[in-house]
């Protein structure tokens, strides 16, 4: 069909397409589905052709339009949130194996770039962090606790296999408490001074409220021997914590023992805590 001018013929063809456009997209569509292989194949020949053309050109329009694309994200991540997090959960929990051994591989990698950065990290934040785990912990309570109690139950034989090589580590370092030297600690303590008396403050000691003390705290390199045992009050001994004898009297003052007055009535009869000595099962 002849026309008359171009311009009559560009309207003939466009109204031609308005016409028939549904049905030429499903043709396209169908094409496109049937020729999906053969078109990916093609795209990617020509992507590896001209890589560094199609490259240069996608930065320029990301670089023109970079708030415009950060909105549209944006966006699109609001919309299909809870989609997009169920499908990477679902992902990792399929793949659980590969990112634990991926997580591994890389944090052995990077260890000493990791480990500084998180130092950094912490200093940096130092007070949001403590405030926000402040929050977390009054927000969870129950939870956390709960979670505890559980992995305490769980791991009951390994604290227990831990806490057993403590003791066997403290008693090599510092040697074992006996009953025999207790005995000779506190027999010693009352025939110095007359009756049982705290060798801090020089008073004398009432019925079961006694202590075993070391002199240098085995927290501090302290040992199990008889120089560095002596009998002190309970309240004596947990106001000097972790402090050794002289940081203690210089504290807290040198107070002054007065000899005789009390030297008649001595206190033989006593008792000793069983939970002191390391070898308790020769008092039964
Ligand atoms: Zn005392």
């Amino acid at each position: 069909m002849p026309y008359k001018s171009k311009k009559q013929e560009k309207y003939h063809q466009r109204q031609w397409y308005l016409k028939n456009r549904k049905r030429l997209l499903e043709k396209r569509k169908k094409y496109h589905f049937e020729n999906k292989i053969r078109e990916i194949k093609y795209c990617r020949i020509y992507y590896k052709k001209n890589k560094e053309k199609i490259n240069a050109k996608n930065r320029k329009y990301r670089a023109k339009n970079k708030e415009k694309i950060n909105k549209h994200n944006r966006e699109w991540w609001h919309e299909n949130k809870i989609l997009l997090l169920q499908k990477s959960k679902q992902y990792r929990l399929t793949h659980l194996k590969n990112f634990k051994e991926y997580g591994k591989k890389y944090y052995q990698e990077n260890k000493k770039r990791l480990k500084k950065k998180a130092t950094q990290y912490y200093i940096k934040n130092k007070i949001r962090i403590s405030k926000w785990s402040d929050n977390y912990y009054e927000l969870n309570k129950e939870y956390i606790k709960k979670r505890a109690k559980k992995w305490y139950t769980k791991n009951k034989d390994k604290i227990k296999f831990y806490h057993r090589k403590q003791t066997a580590l403290r008693k090599k370092r510092c040697g074992i408490l006996t009953v025999k030297t207790i005995q000779q600690v506190y027999t010693d303590n009352i025939k110095k001074y007359g009756v049982l008396t705290c060798y801090l403050c020089f008073k004398p000691i009432a019925e079961k409220k006694d202590n075993l003390e070391h002199k240098t705290p085995l927290s501090r390199g302290g040992t199990n021997e008889y120089k560095n045992l002596a009998v002190a009050h309970q309240r004596c001994n947990s106001r000097k914590r972790t402090l050794t004898e002289m940081e203690y009297r210089k504290k807290w003052g040198l107070p002054k023992w007065k000899k005789g007055g009390r030297k008649n009535e001595r206190q033989i009869n006593y008792n000793i805590n069983a939970s002191y000595c390391d070898d308790a099962h020769s008092f039964n």
